[in-house]
């Protein structure tokens, strides 16, 4: 049997929950609560409840999971309350403000022995996925540095997202992402150093993009961008290896890596560049690199809801454990600290 999930905020991540849970096998919407009484719930279909109070779903007997897509700073709450009342949650990302509240809802989580985790997403992405199997296939040799960015040219939505209190801001928004998964390209590798800026350009009272330098102790970096006011963007990912470099432009997948065939350190013959001379930054005209297209993979981000009910059964475990979220959560109160401080915050026995 399905697990029967209620689905607290109806707004616009709840309706893509909807959307996306109608093709997972374990799991279905059962009821909705949203605390805007004036929501059009028409498209809806008829056998998913709809309820007044939060109270309402957490009585519910017949539901399983509560499923938060509220506002950042609402998360902390709702996940406490619905484990309290014996529900499984998954709370949307940032699962909260900062590391302490999580640590709230996990000792929560624990004392009512319910399963708990956050819908981190953009681990499903598929340039993110292509760019981890590059690297896992060692087709760009060893990984030196990798940069990851999303740009846009609209400013921060006019809604919560512009308020402080409620957890605005890009490093809240998709800073969250762009941090969780980054880690996976540096297996077994901690973070000793974090350096951050966030940028206020648009004058709202959260960031509005920020820059983050990751330093791990094998010396290898993440450079990490969010920017809300490019009207032309940089490549999303540009990866960085010993034998080889990939760029992935855009969503739509665009992009290619070029790989050494030759020698590593040919000598080259110094050109005219500009109105100087070198020899260091010779362009390869020589045969001794090829280009490729980027691999493909298949990607179904529907796999988290499906996951997140087999380990309620007992029969996968969870997909975003708890020790990530609290990584997460801790390097995103560094970013914070850091570019409060506008100083590098050192992690002297590694993150
Ligand atoms: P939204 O403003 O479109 O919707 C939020 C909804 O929650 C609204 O309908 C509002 O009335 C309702 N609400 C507010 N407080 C409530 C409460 N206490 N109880 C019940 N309902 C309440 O916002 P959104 O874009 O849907 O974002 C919601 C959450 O989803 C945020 O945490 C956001 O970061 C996250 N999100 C995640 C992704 C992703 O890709 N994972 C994408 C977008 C948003």
């Amino acid at each position: 049997m399905k697990k029967r999930i209620g689905l607290v905020g109806f707004g616009g991540m709840g309706k893509q929950h909807i959307k996306r849970i109608k093709d997972s096998q374990y799991t279905e919407i059962a009821a909705i609560f949203d605390t805007d009484s004036n929501k059009d719930y028409s498209t809806i279909a008829p056998q998913i409840k709809i309820v007044e109070t939060l109270a309402d779903l957490l009585k519910d007997p017949t539901i399983d999971i509560i499923l938060i897509a509220t506002p950042n700073e609402t998360h902390k709450d709702i996940s406490i309350q619905a484990l309290q009342a014996g529900k499984h949650v998954i709370s949307e990302k940032p699962v909260t403000l900062n590391t302490l509240e999580l640590k709230e809802i996990l000792a929560a989580a624990e004392k009512y022995d319910r399963k708990f985790t956050v819908h981190q997403n953009r681990r499903w992405d598929e340039n993110y996925l292509i760019t981890k199997k590059l690297l896992e296939e060692k087709k760009l040799g060893e990984l030196l540095y990798v940069e990851n960015r999303v740009q846009g040219s609209r400013g921060i939505p006019n809604d919560w997202r512009r308020n402080k209190e409620q957890g605005g801001g890009m490093l809240l928004d998709w800073g969250v992402h762009l941090i969780d998964r980054i880690l996976f390209l540096f297996p077994n590798q901690k973070i000793i150093s974090i350096h951050a800026t966030l940028n206020y350009f648009l004058g709202h009272e959260v960031d509005d993009g920020f820059k983050i330098e990751l330093t791990f102790d094998s010396l290898k970096k993440a450079y990490l961008e969010v920017g809300t006011t490019n009207f032309i963007e940089l490549p999303e990912w540009y990866t960085v290896g010993s034998i080889g470099t990939a760029v992935i432009e855009d969503f739509e997948l665009n992009g290619k890596y070029v790989t050494l065939t030759g020698e590593l350190a040919k000598e080259a013959v110094p050109v005219e560049t500009g109105a100087g001379l070198t020899k260091t930054m010779a362009p390869r005209n020589d045969d001794s690199i090829e280009s490729f297209p980027l691999p493909s993979v298949k990607s179904n981000v529907v796999e988290f809801y499906d996951n997140f009910a087999l380990a309620i059964a007992g029969k996968a475990e969870t997909l975003i454990k708890k020790e990530e979220l609290l990584r997460l959560t801790t390097i995103i109160d560094a970013c914070f600290e850091s570019a409060r401080k506008n100083q590098t915050i050192q992690f002297e026995k590694g993150l």
